[in-house]
């Protein structure tokens, strides 16, 4: 072995991590987006002579369980107890939190005796219809002045990060729960095996758990980089999510593809023992996808980089040209994902002027690292930008139907993802 290998290999085994399921060493890289800073800090300007805090933005593939993740460089409780998204400000999110409590009530017989529990319950967005059904609920949520907001709604909110020992805590203060159910958490847990160990034992014996996360198969299909970043721990397919909650006595029953965050599965669990659900054919069906797609060997999760890199390339080809040519190119959203879209392509306020958001909490502040100024939406009309780059694209046709007047003076809409495309 040369002097120059044994250097490599050493620094390779000094930075490798383990795999927050199975404990591998990671070695495999699924993509490098570069450095980046927390996405969903907005600083305000009085903050920019603090500087702030870039992470590597390395996402690996285990070699054994094929779990797609990032290492955990900040603290979760440095992430998420002063978060400032708020799910209540998307219609489409509020539908479709509508439609779940709906369907699950008519599914599994909910009625005034059961007891339902959403973690990371964020402000009550979802928990308020079953409010509504007089089904009786339990929020937990990490984020105090989140909770807070749910409170002031009459939804009863526990403010703790959840695992284990909340779990235990919760059934000797309030009993199991008929139906647990988790929307966009499971991704954001570092420690993912005392999470899952929490849900088993919360649920009910005869309970049903539910969870809904972005689905790693149309990440790579969609070509959704910018739905990495450090918030987000690890990406899974159903082949891992299976593994997963089956090593914590949990079988995966039914499984439903969802349009939600650019392509979601709705899982639904409940104890190994539990005989009352039978296994539907929709779960081997979406495995057999998955495997037919590489994603049961490492082959599946190669061409993801080279994809990424194409992306970038246009996207920052087609914005270079406009800015030339002396056009005026505005976003439209501050969502969490736009601080990787823009890291990772180099883009500033020399190429996007500024963006709007709904959201007063983020008005007047600035986009993390690039310190792009959000405004409040009027900004659009009053500025007339000849592009409106739409940052939070699973939204894009809400968002191009609230916008239709950038039309009166012949303004269009850019949406970077899956590949760069005006309309
Ligand atoms: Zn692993």
């Amino acid at each position: 072995m040369s002097t120059l290998t044994q250097t490599v290999r050493h620094n390779e085994e000094h930075t490798a991590h383990a795999c927050r399921f199975c404990g591998s060493t990671l070695l495999r890289t699924f993509v490098d987006l570069g450095m980046s800073p927390l996405c969903e800090t907005y600083p305000a300007a009085a903050d920019f002579r603090k500087g702030e805090m870039y992470y590597p933005l390395h996402v690996y593939t285990c070699g054994h369980c094929f779990l797609v993740q990032l290492a955990e460089y900040e603290k979760a409780e440095n992430i998420f107890s002063d978060y400032p998204y708020f799910s209540s400000y998307s219609d489409s999110w509020l539908r479709h939190s509508e439609q779940y409590c709906a369907s699950m009530q008519e599914r599994f017989a909910l009625s005034k005796d059961s007891f339902v529990v959403e973690v990371a319950s964020n402000d009550g967005y979802l928990l308020q219809y079953f409010v509504r059904l007089q089904v009786p609920v339990l929020g937990v949520e990490p984020a105090a002045n989140v909770a807070k907001v749910a409170e002031e709604k009459g939804i009863p909110t526990l403010v703790r990060f959840f695992g284990a020992q909340v779990a235990q805590q919760l059934v000797a203060d309030r009993g199991c729960a008929d139906l647990l159910l988790g929307n966009n958490v499971l991704a954001q847990v570092p420690d993912l095996n005392d999470f899952v160990e929490g849900l088993r034992i919360l649920l009910k014996p005869n309970g049903v758990l539910t969870l809904e996360f972005p689905h790693l198969l149309r990440l790579i299909e969609a070509n959704e980089f910018d739905t990495i970043y450090h918030e987000h721990f690890s990406y899974f397919s159903l082949l891992t999510t299976v593994r997963v909650l089956s090593a914590h006595g949990l079988r995966v029953f039914d499984v439903e593809e969802l349009s939600t965050h650019g392509g979601s599965l709705r899982v639904y669990a409940c104890r190994a023992e539990n005989t009352s659900h039978k296994t539907q054919p929709s779960v081997a069906r979406l495995i057999e996808t998955e495997r037919a797609a590489g994603l049961a060997s490492l082959g599946g999760y190669k061409r993801f980089a080279e994809q990424v890199k194409e992306t970038k390339f246009a996207f920052v080809e087609f914005l270079l040209s406009a800015v030339r040519q002396g056009k005026k190119i505005a976003g439209y959203g501050a969502p969490g994902k736009s601080a990787t879209l823009l890291h990772y392509c180099g883009i500033g306020k020399d190429l996007i002027e500024y963006t709007v958001d709904r959201s007063p909490f983020k008005q007047g502040r600035f986009l993390p690292g690039t310190h792009i100024p959000i405004y409040h939406p009027d900004r659009i009309r009053e500025t007339k930008p000849d592009y409106v780059v739409i940052l939070p694209w699973n939204l894009k046709d809400e968002i191009m139907a609230q916008l239709q007047f950038v039309r009166e003076w012949g303004g269009r809409f850019v949406v970077p993802i899956p590949k760069v495309e005006v309309s």
